[in-house]
């Protein structure tokens, strides 16, 4: 865990955050800012920096996260109408809070797949 990292502190009930789901591996909550109707983070309960930071020691925690959208999508009531995953990394990628997170949004039928600017 890292002291300065708002996504930690969210996990460590530090500060708040609107939780929907949770394991001992992954904790999910409401986006701020959300995009659509359901916007939810997904992120890995140790601090993981980004994608670029996976490796074989901290796999499993992101292996849950892979699991943890299926019952997201129970939970929020959409596993029949589906739902995208996004997950930006580093500068390009357009990643603003450096805790590995994916965005998990849908609850209306999404437009481009693949945003350009
Ligand atoms: P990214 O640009 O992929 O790093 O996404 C960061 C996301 O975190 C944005 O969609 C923000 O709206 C969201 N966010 C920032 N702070 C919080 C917070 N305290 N609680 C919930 N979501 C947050
Ligand atoms: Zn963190």
């Amino acid at each position: 865990m890292e002291d300065n990292c708002i996504f930690c502190k969210i996990i460590k009930r530090e500060i708040p955050g609107d939780i929907v789901y949770e394991n001992e591996y992954v904790c999910a909550f409401k986006d701020l800012h959300p995009v659509a109707p359901i916007h939810i983070l997904v992120v890995p309960k140790i601090h993981i920096t980004s994608l670029q930071d996976v490796n074989d020691e901290n796999l499993e925690y992101v292996a849950q996260i892979q699991k943890a959208f299926k019952e997201i999508a129970k939970i929020t009531g959409i596993s029949d109408k589906g739902y995208r995953v996004i997950c930006n990394c580093g500068e390009d990628g357009g990643q603003e809070v450096k805790h590995l997170h994916y965005h998990f949004i849908g609850g209306k039928k999404l437009g481009a797949k693949i945003v350009h600017d």
